[in-house]
């Protein structure tokens, strides 16, 4: 983490978890554990119908709410589909875009990725978006190849100026949901690479304020090892975000003095 320049930022991705009444009781049993933590921001993306339940239930704890998706039109014949501007109306912060299970299950591709930053900024939302490589490509080493075209190609067209709403999230694929963790120079290698990325195409002085996220089995034994690493600017947090005491843990990691 480096505070002096960018936002730390603990972000929970729910998946396909928790109903209405979970959600009300996660925010029953998280507030007396959250307190005001000052150092970090917090985010909750949760399924999009759970999204106006949420942003009532976590106001007073200044969580800020996220959505897992968006669609890259801003209306239209898209059964099925959410736009960033129906997200942003519902009080909607943040939105992943670009999630290896998105890109895994449903099509998703460094193009629509794209198109998603897009509407995403122009609805005036904060897009989180995720690149990570396979164990395969780790194992062939080519992880910063590929991540320096996932990181290009969402970015491309975003101008200079919407670059402070963007938030990157580093995801090794290998590393979620699998219990098995990037070790703490493993994920500070790629976020700083991926920092050095953004420089090239915006500058030192844009690219020094862009939080960079690592996500991929954060929990509340590793947070402190992963967050102590000068770009690793925060987590995307999926099981262990479904526990308010682990989550909590993590955020604590994220909010030490
Ligand atoms: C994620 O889904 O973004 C994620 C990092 O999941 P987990 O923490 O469970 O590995």
């Amino acid at each position: 983490m480096n505070r002096r320049y960018r936002k730390t930022i603990i972000a929970g991705n729910w998946k396909m978890n928790k109903t209405i009444s979970e959600t009300r009781a996660f925010a029953e049993e998280i507030k007396p554990l959250i307190g005001r933590p000052k150092w970090c921001e917090v985010v909750l993306c949760v399924p999009f119908v759970n999204i106006p339940s949420a942003v009532r239930l976590f106001k007073d704890c200044r969580i800020s709410i996220g959505a897992e998706n968006c669609h890259y039109e801003s209306h239209g014949a898209y059964t099925g589909e959410v736009t960033a501007e129906m997200l942003k109306e519902a009080g909607v912060k943040y939105v992943i875009i670009g999630h290896s299970e998105r890109r895994q299950y449903y099509n998703e591709t460094d193009i629509t990725v794209n198109k998603k930053v897009h509407a995403a900024l122009e609805a005036g939302l904060y897009p989180i978006v995720c690149v990570g490589e396979s164990l395969e490509q780790r194992e062939l080493g080519v992880t910063m190849e590929l991540i320096t075209y996932q990181v290009k190609a969402a970015l491309s067209g975003v101008p200079a100026d919407k670059m402070r709403h963007v938030v990157i999230a580093y995801e090794p694929i290998w590393a979620i949901g699998t219990g098995r963790t990037a070790t703490a120079q493993q994920a500070g290698e790629v976020c700083e690479g991926i920092r050095a990325v953004i420089r090239k195409l915006y500058g030192a002085r844009v690219a020094r304020a862009v939080t960079i996220q690592y996500g991929g089995s954060m929990n509340a034994d590793n947070a402190e090892e992963l967050l102590a690493q000068p770009d690793v600017d925060g987590g995307l947090i999926g099981g262990a975000s479904l526990k308010p005491a682990s989550f909590v843990q993590i955020i604590n990691a994220a909010n030490q003095e």
